[in-house]
């Protein structure tokens, strides 16, 4: 079977095909963990070889225990991770369609899921080493080269199932946040404990709801098939062998 170290957590809509881009289906897998079952994850392969773990991923009731997700990453041989998702664009600066490169996140979530070390008195410093942020500088460098005009911030994670309020949007704003999003947070918290390399990418799909509602121009389809169509050119680079130190504290 072929070796695959790239996990796509796949957390937007797309048309049913649009995964082909990464190449062909060959094995579907449920994974079960401690935490309960994780998958289905899809093995694409490229004509080429190049090998990649793709998995739907959605923060509605169904969610999966995030602890399950990133232990069968690990379970898979997987190194490296990135999540795609959709959110809330609070800065005033996004615009809805527009794709966002994550570099910090502050966690709004159920603090019972969101490590693996329960029955530590301390989870993982995320400041130790100098890692400085808790997601992969290598894998956020290659977003950025694929993507050299896109906005990088601050997400705030949430795990609650409706809309923020105006004034949740506000404050959420005030604490430094650039999006709100559902499914990255704690994720990028557990692969860091794990020492798998960890890299969020956001699609503006809404406005804060704080913020002046715009009628929708097809912009959001229109830039995740572009951001789909870049998927195989991050595969191959985040493919290679790591260079960064996300995995060297274990
Ligand atoms: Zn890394």
């Amino acid at each position: 079977m072929p070796n695959a170290t790239l996990l796509i957590l796949v957390a937007v809509l797309l048309p049913p095909r649009a995964l082909d881009a990464l190449g062909q289906l060959v094995e579907e897998r449920v994974i079960l963990t401690p935490y309960g079952e994780a998958g289905p994850l899809a093995l694409r392969v490229m004509p080429d070889g190049l090998a990649t773990w793709v998995q739907p991923y959605s923060g509605l009731p169904t969610r999966t225990d995030p602890r399950a997700t990133i232990y069968a990453a690990r379970q898979l041989g997987v190194r490296r991770i990135l999540n795609w998702d959709m959110g809330i664009g609070l800065n005033t600066l996004l615009q809805r369609g527009e794709p966002f490169i994550v570099d910090d996140y502050i966690s709004w979530v159920n603090h019972q899921a969101d490590t693996f070390f329960s029955e530590a008195p301390m989870g993982m410093d995320v400041n130790a080493a100098n890692l400085r942020t808790a997601f992969c500088p290598e894998l956020t460098r290659q977003l950025r080269e694929l993507m050299p005009g896109a906005p990088q911030g601050v997400v705030l994670g949430a795990d609650f199932l409706r809309r923020e309020t105006a004034a949740e949007a506000r404050m959420f704003r005030m604490f430094g946040a650039d999006v709100l999003s559902y499914n990255l947070v704690p994720e990028v918290a557990l692969a860091q404990e794990l020492g798998i390399c960890y890299a969020g990418l956001v699609t503006v799909s809404a406005l804060g709801a704080d913020r002046p509602a715009v009628a929708a121009h097809g912009e959001l389809r229109q830039t995740l098939h572009a951001v789909v169509d870049l998927l195989p050119t991050f595969a191959a680079m985040a493919s290679q062998p790591p260079t960064c130190h996300c995995g060297k504290h274990e």
